[in-house]
C-alpha cells in the first residue's frame, strides 16, 4: 500500500495540544487514522479527538509517557495490533525546564533529555519495527532552531534538540534502503503553552528580530510535517527543514 492511499496510519507523540494537535489535524485531512499519546493532558486529548472527528477523521489516543520504554512498547504494540500497519511517526512530544547552567539541576537536565531525545529514540525504535517489515515509512522529528544556534538558559533543551538532528541523520542513513525517510523540522518560536511564559513585551521584541515579522503558529509547523509525511516528499531524507520565519539563515 502506498503512503497516500486509504487507511494510512500515523502516530503523533504529544498530540493532545500545541504543535502536536495541529499536526494531528493536518494529517487527519489525508484520510489517515491518527493515533496520538499524551502523558498528563487527558482533557486536551479528548478535545483533539473531538476536533478530528468533527472533520470526519479517524482518531485514537492513549496515555503513554514517551520516556518510559514499557509504555512506549505497549502503545506501539496496540497500534500495530489494531491496524496491522504504521506509516508515519511524528516525534513531537517535548518539554523544557530552563535555567542557567550553574544553577541547572541534574534532574532538569535528565528530564528534558529523557523526554525530548530518549523518547524519540524509544518511539523510533518501536515504530520502525513495523515500518521495516512494510519497507516504507515516514519519520519526522520536531527539533528546534535552538538545537542549531544554542540559547542561554536552555543548555538541556538545546542539547536535546541538537541530539534529535544527529538521530535524524543517522537513522535516515540506516533506513534509506528500506524506503523509510527520516527528517527533522526545526521550529522557531511558536505560539503554544510552551512559550506562554514569555511575556507579550518580550515576544514583541523577538518578533522584530524575525525577518517575516511575526511569531509562528502551530499550523505553520504542521503544514510542513504533513508535506514530509506525504508521497510528495518521497525523495527527501536526512534533512532539517527550518520553519522559523527567517530567524536563522
Ligand atoms: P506544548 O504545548 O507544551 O506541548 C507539548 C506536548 O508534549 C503536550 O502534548 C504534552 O502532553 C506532550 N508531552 C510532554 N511530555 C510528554 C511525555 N513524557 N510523554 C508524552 N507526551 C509528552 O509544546 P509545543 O510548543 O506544542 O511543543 C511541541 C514540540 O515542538 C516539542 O518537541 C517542542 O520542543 C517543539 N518546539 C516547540 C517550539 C515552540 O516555540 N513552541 C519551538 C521549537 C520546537 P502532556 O501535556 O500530556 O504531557
Amino acid at each position: 500500500m502506498g503512503l497516500d492511499q486509504n487507511h494510512r496510519v500515523a502516530v503523533v507523540t504529544g498530540g493532545a495540544r500545541g504543535i502536536g494537535r495541529a499536526i494531528c489535524l493536518a494529517l487527519a485531512e489525508n484520510d489517515t487514522h491518527i493515533y496520538f499519546n499524551y502523558s498528563r493532558s487527558s482533557e486536551s486529548a479528548r478535545e483533539t479527538e473531538a476536533l478530528i472527528k468533527k472533520k470526519g477523521g479517524r482518531v485514537s489516543s492513549a496515555c503513554a509517557d514517551v520516556s518510559v520504554e514499557k509504555e512506549v512498547q505497549n502503545f506501539f504494540s496496540a497500534v500495530v495490533k489494531e491496524t496491522g500497519r504504521l506509516d508515519v511517526l511524528v516525534n513531537n512530544a517535548g518539554i523544557s525546564k530552563d535555567g542557567l547552567l550553574p544553577r541547572m539541576k541534574e534532574q532538569d537536565w535528565d528530564d528534558v533529555i529523557d523526554v525530548n531525545l530518549k523518547g524519540a529514540f524509544l518511539c523510533t525504535r518501536a515504530a520502525s519495527r513495523q515500518m521495516l517489515k512494510q519497507r516504507s515509512g515516514r519519520i519526522i522529528n520536531i527539533s528546534s532552531v535552538v538545537g542549531l544556534t544554542g540559547n542561554p538558559g536552555q543548555a538541556n533543551y538545546a542539547a536535546s534538540k541538537a541530539g534529535l538532528i544527529g538521530l535524524t541523520k543517522s537513522v535516515a542513513l540506516e533506513y534509506a534502503s528500506r524506503n523509510i525517510t527520516v527528517n527533522a523540522v526545526a521550529a522557531g518560536l511558536i505560539n503554544t503553552d510552551m512559550t506562554q511564559t514569555i511575556s507579550a513585551a518580550e515576544k514583541k521584541k523577538i518578533a522584530q528580530r524575525i525577518p517575516l515579522g511575526r511569531i509562528g503558529e502551530a499550523d505553520d509547523v504542521a503544514a510542513v510535517v504533513a508535506f514530509l509525511a506525504s508521497d510528495r516528499a518521497a525523495y527527501i531524507t536526512g534533512q532539517v527543514i527550518h520553519v522559523n520565519g527567517g530567524l536563522y539563515l
